[in-house]
């Protein structure tokens, strides 16, 4: 029995991740759930899951959740400490990093300190500072099962090749809503139409990255520190239909590719079950129904996030880390519809000419360049 602690429980990884857990009882047990601010639906799961502990990060929701599980012998505990502390609980075995944002980091910094296995939806964790996190887990033998799509494909397409020299991985990108077009044409597009991403259900902010390419972009940044590549190996290819979710060339030119319709709960449920595969009753694929599977390369010109998420890849340091809050600043802003949906890179790349660089931060740095981007991206 896996005892796991989910963070960000009532979003939408988190949601998923517990419909997982609940179609297999005998393998998986929840042990912690941690939210933001949707008391409601965390005290529903936690009467449903049962687990030793509750966290809920808005700490003006502590005494109603508290008050709706007085007699369920389920712990409960508010705000971002706790968060951070919770994952070091003796009882759990895996943390599922559900969080959205670099509000992730710390608590998966103190959860790998722990020796805690880590199931990583977050990305923004490895975007800001993926250099201190991959270092702590190789230090503390700590393993990180990724969870976004793309990189799931990538390890399950890695099983058995551990050895085997990897030439370049290659990651699709459905293009989002606003595929095929060019800029004019997006100057003016609201967030109601960003937020209709073609092929997944997901987050707010995730699905506006999903329109801009930024999404692309931080995966780019992920993919270099879960697979240990170099920038010039990452490749991205726009591939409408979803089903392919990654690829990986080998030395000998070789290319293994993972498929299937797009349903995230696969890829939670590897990360989760890892070495094994379980049983699931996912819709399949069928090729019949998609007879063609097709492929673009993404337009940099219009999406101009994507090259500056490889950009900062390149310039390494701090300048990932910048890139990201700028962008979680601008997407907040772009949500309130207080900037246009094209301002969003502009805002990203002057956060990114006016911060200062550092070539190899600190944690300290990092905090501090987080605060400092979201102060210039305002
Ligand atoms: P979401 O907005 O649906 O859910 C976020 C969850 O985190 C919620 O439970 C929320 O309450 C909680 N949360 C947010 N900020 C918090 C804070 N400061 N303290 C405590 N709890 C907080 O987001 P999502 O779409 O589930 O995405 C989660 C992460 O997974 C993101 O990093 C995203 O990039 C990544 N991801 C998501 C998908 C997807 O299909 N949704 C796919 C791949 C990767
Ligand atoms: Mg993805």
């Amino acid at each position: 029995m896996k005892r796991i602690a989910i963070l960000g429980s009532t979003g939408s990884i988190g949601t998923q991740a517990l419909d997982v857990i609940a179609s297999h009882p005998e393998t998986f047990a929840v042990e912690t759930l941690c939210a933001g601010s949707n008391a409601d639906l965390l005290i529903q799961q936690a009467i449903q899951f049962k687990p030793n502990a509750v966290v809920i990060g808005d700490e003006s929701k502590y005494e109603y959740v508290k008050e709706a599980l007085w007699n369920h012998d389920i712990k409960v505990y508010a705000g971002s400490e706790a968060l951070e502390q919770i994952v070091e609980s003796g009882e759990i075995d895996l943390v599922l990093t559900a969080l959205v944002g670099a509000a992730g980091l710390k608590p998966t910094l103190r959860a790998i300190e722990a020796g805690k296995t880590i199931a990583l939806a977050n990305k923004e964790t490895l975007v800001v500072a993926g250099d201190l996190v991959t270092r702590l887990a190789k230090e503390k033998a700590v393993n990180i099962y990724p969870v976004d799509s793309e990189h799931s494909a990538i390890f399950q397409c890695l099983a058995g090749e551990w050895n085997n020299t990897i030439e370049k991985i290659i990651l699709t990108a459905s293009g989002g809503p606003f595929r095929g077009k060019k800029k004019e044409e997006l100057s003016e597009v609201t967030k109601a139409q960003a937020l209709k991403h073609p092929n997944w259900s997901m987050g707010a902010k995730i699905t506006i990255d999903s329109a801009s390419l930024m999404n692309k972009g931080l995966e780019v940044i992920e993919a270099k520190w879960l697979f240990g590549l170099k920038p010039e190996q990452i490749e991205v290819i726009v591939h409408p239909q979803s089903i392919i979710h990654s690829i990986v060339q080998f030395e000998d030119g070789s290319m293994k590719a993972q498929m299937g319709l797009p349903d995230m709960k696969l890829p939670i449920q590897y990360a989760m079950a890892y070495p094994d595969r379980l049983s699931s009753d996912f819709p399949r694929f069928d090729f019949t129904k998609y007879p063609q599977l097709t492929f673009e390369a993404p337009d940099l010109d219009t999406f101009r996030c994507l090259g500056l998420a490889f950009e900062a890849l390149k310039m390494g340091g701090n300048m990932p880390c910048v890139l990201n809050a700028a962008n979680e600043v601008a997407v907040a802003r772009f949500l309130k519809d207080e900037i246009k949906f094209l301002q969003i890179a502009d805002v990203v790349e002057n956060a990114m000419q006016n911060a200062t660089f550092i070539a190899q931060p600190t944690l300290e740095d990092y905090l501090h360049s987080d605060q400092l981007a979201r102060e210039i991206a305002q």
